[in-house]
C-alpha cells in the first residue's frame, strides 16, 4: 500500500473522484500500548468498532491479546487474522449454531449472556454430541446500567435488572468453573463517574448473590476526543475504576478487564472527501449519512474538519454537509468550521472517523467506494501523545472524593 506523508500529498497526487480513507497505524498502535501498559486489567478491543485485519494486526503487535466479538463473521475474521489471539464472544444474543462453531471450531469459552434461556442455550450448544456439558465455560452475566453520563446509549437493550442479577449469577456458578460481570456504561463515557455508578451495581449485585467472582468487566465507553468533546485523561478513568474494583466484594485474585473499540481506533483513520457543490452555507460532499459519516448524520456528531487547499485564505464560517445519495436524510448538520471562500472542487479531511466511520460504510444509491492509503502525519486530535502529561485532575473526578 502506498504511503503518504499526509492527506494534503495524496490530494496533490492523485485527486482523489471518490473518497479516500486514510490510516495511521502508528496511532492505533500508541493507543493500543496505552491500554496494555496503563490499564490495571485486561484491556479486550471491541472488534464491532472497526473490524480491519490492518487495524487488528497492528492492536495485536502493540499488546492487545483478547478481543471483543458480537458475531460469528466477527469470530471467524478475528480467529483469521490472528489465529493466537483470545476472543470472547460478548453479545448477550447469540444462535446456537453460532455459539456452537465459536465454541467448536474457534477455540472460544467466554461467553455473555444476560437471561436464563442465554445460559441454557450456551450450555447445551456447547455440550458434546452425549449431551455431556462443557467443563470449560466462562461465562459472564451482562448487567444493565446508566448511560447517563454518555453521549450514545447502549443502556436499553442488552442487561438483566439489578433485581433479576443475583438469581442469574447464581445459576450461571453452576455451570463455570469461572463467573464474571460485565457491563457497558455507553459509548464516549464523559466522566469516570460513569463507571463508578455501574460499579456500585455490581456490587449490590454480588453481595445479594453470594458467589465468587472471577472477573470484573467494565465494558467500553472509553471517549475520544471530538470537537465540544473533551474528556478528563484516560487515567483518570483508569484510577477510579481501579479503585471501585478493589473494593468489590470478590475474591482477591479477581481479574480485571474493559473491552474500549472508540478510545483504540478513533485515530486510526481520517477521510478525504470533496466539495461537489455549494449552496450558501451548505456544502454537498461525497460521503455521507450511509458512508463513513452516520455517526455525523444520525446523533449529529461533530468530528474535526481541515480544507486542504491552500489557497483558502479567509477566516472560518459554519457549514453542513449534504452526502451523495438522494436521500434527504444524508445530512450533516454540523456545524464544520471551514474557510468561508471553499467552493465546489475543494477537498476536505474529516478526522477521528477510525471508530463507528470506516466501518459503517454501505454501497446505498452506489457510492460505497473508497481507497485507503497509509499516512505518517498525526491524527487532528490525541489523548494518547503525551502532550496533557501532567493530566489536570479532572473536577468530575475531584467531586468524587
Ligand atoms: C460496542 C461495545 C464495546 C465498545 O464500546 P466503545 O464505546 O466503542 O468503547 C464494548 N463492549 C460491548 C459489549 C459493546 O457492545
Amino acid at each position: 500500500m502506498h504511503i503518504y506523508p499526509d492527506a494534503r500529498s495524496v490530494v496533490h497526487d492523485i485527486s482523489p473522484d471518490e473518497p479516500v480513507i486514510l490510516n495511521r497505524p502508528h496511532a492505533a498502535a500508541r493507543a493500543a500500548h496505552f491500554f496494555a501498559e496503563k490499564f490495571p486489567g485486561k484491556s479486550l478491543y471491541a472488534v464491532k468498532a472497526n473490524p480491519s485485519p490492518e487495524l487488528l494486526r497492528v492492536l495485536w503487535a502493540n499488546g492487545i491479546s483478547h478481543f471483543d466479538v458480537a458475531s460469528i463473521a466477527e469470530v471467524r475474521l478475528v480467529r483469521q487474522t490472528l489465529p493466537d489471539a483470545t476472543l470472547c464472544f460478548m453479545h448477550p444474543v447469540k444462535t446456537a449454531k453460532a455459539i456452537a462453531e465459536a465454541y467448536n471450531v474457534h477455540g472460544v469459552r467466554t461467553f455473555s449472556l444476560d437471561t436464563v434461556e442465554e445460559l441454557e442455550k450456551i450450555v447445551s450448544a456447547c455440550s458434546d454430541a452425549d449431551g455431556t456439558p462443557p467443563g470449560d465455560l466462562r461465562l459472564l452475566v451482562r448487567l444493565r446500567v446508566s448511560s447517563e453520563y454518555s453521549e450514545l446509549s447502549l443502556a436499553s437493550k442488552f442487561g438483566v435488572d439489578l433485581a433479576d442479577a443475583a438469581a442469574l449469577l447464581q445459576q450461571t456458578r453452576q455451570h463455570c468453573d469461572w463467573l464474571g460481570v460485565c457491563f457497558h456504561v455507553g459509548s464516549q463515557a464523559m466522566t469516570p463517574f460513569a463507571y463508578v455508578q455501574a460499579l456500585e451495581r455490581v456490587r449490590a449485585a454480588v453481595a445479594e448473590a453470594s458467589v465468587v467472582i472471577d472477573v470484573v468487566d467494565v465494558g467500553g465507553g472509553f471517549p475520544s476526543e471530538y470537537p465540544g468533546m473533551e474528556p478528563p485523561p484516560l487515567e483518570d478513568y483508569f484510577s477510579v475504576i481501579f479503585r471501585h474494583f478493589e473494593a468489590l466484594p470478590i475474591a482477591y485474585n479477581a481479574e480485571l478487564w474493559c473491552e474500549p473499540g472508540r478510545a483504540l481506533c478513533a485515530e486510526y483513520s481520517s477521510l478525504v472527501v470533496r466539495v461537489e457543490k455549494r449552496r450558501g452555507e451548505e456544502l454537498f460532499i461525497n460521503d455521507g449519512a450511509y458512508g463513513a459519516l452516520f455517526d455525523a448524520a444520525h446523533i449529529e456528531w461533530r468530528f474535526p474538519v481541515n480544507a486542504l487547499e491552500d489557497d483558502l485564505t479567509q477566516p472560518v464560517a459554519e457549514f453542513s454537509f449534504y452526502g451523495p445519495t438522494c436521500d434527504d436524510a444524508d445530512f450533516m448538520k454540523g456545524p464544520f468550521m471551514l474557510p468561508e471562500d471553499i467552493q465546489a472542487g475543494d477537498y476536505i479531511e474529516i478526522g477521528m472517523l477510525g471508530a463507528y466511520g470506516a466501518a459503517m460504510k454501505t454501497g446505498f444509491n452506489g457510492f460505497g467506494n473508497a481507497d485507503q492509503y497509509v499516512v505518517e502525519d498525526e491524527p487532528m486530535s490525541s489523548l494518547y501523545r503525551g502532550d496533557r502529561a501532567d493530566p489536570r485532575a479532572s473536577d468530575n473526578v475531584v467531586s468524587l472524593r
